[in-house]
């Protein structure tokens, strides 16, 4: 299968803080398949480092207080022309990312806890009917 990959997953160094979050059961599990790497806060043209975001009333706020929500916008719908550029059949999403979190994302007050919800990127691609994993809960079958 081809899949859409968060690009931190497999190791590239595209997350705010400048590292990635590399999973190597991910690799493992996904080793037979096609992987396209992704980072939609890049493709919105945010800078790498960068600070950190999270979703608070549907707004991208970063931690200093600024509204980063049009990047986030931007980079999730070129993220999804990639997807369908690459015919990919789903998608594998970093857990708890305000642009790739599929079910539970950080509270946007940057206490470190959890609340239901999607990052921008995931809730698109859910709403085009997308099948959207998360490195938490990738399904035995691939
Ligand atoms: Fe990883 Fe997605 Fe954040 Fe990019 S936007 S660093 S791919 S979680």
């Amino acid at each position: 299968m081809k899949l859409l990959c968060s690009a931190c997953l497999l190791g590239v160094n595209c997350r705010y803080d400048g590292k990635s979050k590399p999973a190597a059961e991910v690799a493992a599990q996904l080793k037979n398949h096609d992987l396209i790497p992704v980072c939609p806060e890049q493709l919105g043209g945010l800078p790498t480092p960068r600070p950190p975001c999270e979703i608070r009333g549907g707004i991208v706020i970063s931690r200093e207080g600024h509204d980063k929500t049009e990047a986030f916008q931007r980079g999730a719908q070129e993220a999804l022309r990639l997807y369908h550029l690459f015919s990919c059949q789903a998608a594998i999403l970093k857990s708890h990312s305000p642009s790739c979190g599929k079910g539970l994302i950080y509270d946007g007050i940057f206490s470190g806890n959890l609340v239901s919800g999607n990052g921008f990127f995931a809730q698109m691609l859910l709403d085009e009917g997308v099948a959207v994993y998360t490195e938490e809960d990738i399904p035995w079958v691939f």
